[in-house]
């Protein structure tokens, strides 16, 4: 395994919940780094392979505060390796997929910080395919297309051009899709999806939490606000869908008692510093 130096940043993807879904160099780096920079949607399991001595940063939203603004979590995590420590930043699934580790790194690199990027398993795959849906198959579709359904603005994205990718995409996955799903779903089927095309909504894929509802598109959003479905959460239109009736072999465990890991500081979005948690 590469040598985790003093005074480098390892982008490091988690993959989306299942612990087990971390890669073997991002396992290495918990074991390695010196403080380890979190999001919200990384699991405790992950975060309990870091070794025993390393600070924990949280730098997601929590309890209704404001999540810190992005320039101040690349600003820490410049701080924390001119101090000299080996800096882990961990993100749910991959870090390049949005998940706004490329700005990331653009700062480190800009900066003249050392980085190492470590790609993981990204939701809108391993997710999916916790519920029994492929990303392709040769059966149903020679392209898939990741989409975002929240625009930095928090709207639907509008440089999205719905008619081409409704009718040119056979399996379009959206990420951060469910607060704007009845809009989504309106726009696919103005832009000439089939209403009846298959579709489902994963949520909180490869956790012990996981639900899944399928629905044809034109009945998912009432499907999912049925089903009570809250984020994180994965939205499928296509056949792949279908594959799950055949391909459902995860039956999501009820959830062990949690790891120990307590958060140990936490990225205050007011004072923009690393702060101690009470
Ligand atoms: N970099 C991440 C995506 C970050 S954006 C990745 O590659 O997976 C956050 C969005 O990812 C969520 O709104 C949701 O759409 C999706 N997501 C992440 N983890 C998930 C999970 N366990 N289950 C379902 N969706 C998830």
């Amino acid at each position: 395994m590469p040598t985790f130096d003093r005074g480098w940043v390892w982008l490091v993807g988690a993959g989306p919940g299942d612990p087990g879904l971390l890669t073997l160099l991002a396992a290495h780096a918990l074991g390695h780094a010196d403080v380890v920079v979190y999001d919200a949607l990384v699991d405790q399991g992950a975060l309990a392979l870091a070794n025993p001595d390393a600070e924990l940063v949280y730098a997601g939203k929590r309890g209704g505060k404001p999540s810190p603004r992005q320039p101040d979590i690349t600003n820490s995590l410049i701080a924390l390796a001119l101090e000299g420590k080996k800096v882990l930043r961990l993100k749910g699934g991959d870090p390049f997929v949005f998940g706004r580790g490329a700005e990331e790194a653009r700062a480190l690199s800009q900066a003249g910080i050392p980085f190492r990027v470590v790609p993981g398993v990204t939701a809108g795959v391993g997710g999916l395919a916790y519920a029994g849906i492929p990303a392709t198959t040769r059966d149903t579709n020679a392209a898939v297309t990741f989409v975002t359904g929240h625009a930095s603005t928090g709207e639907v994205p509008d440089g999205i051009r719905w008619p081409e990718l409704a009718k040119g995409s056979p399996v379009i996955v959206f990420y951060m899709a469910l607060k704007h799903l009845p809009t989504i779903v309106e726009r696919l089927i103005d832009g000439g999806r089939d209403p009846a095309d298959s579709a489902a909504v994963v949520a909180s894929a490869a956790t012990p939490e996981q639900r899944v509802v399928t629905a044809p598109l034109k009945d998912l959003a009432d499907a999912a606000a049925r089903e009570g479905i809250a984020p994180p959460a994965i939205v499928v239109v296509g056949r792949t869908v279908d594959f799950r009736e055949h391909l459902d072999w995860w039956t999501p465990a009820p959830a062990a008692a949690p790891p120990s890991t307590a958060v140990r500081t936490v990225l205050d979005a007011e004072d923009k510093t690393v702060a101690r948690a009470g």
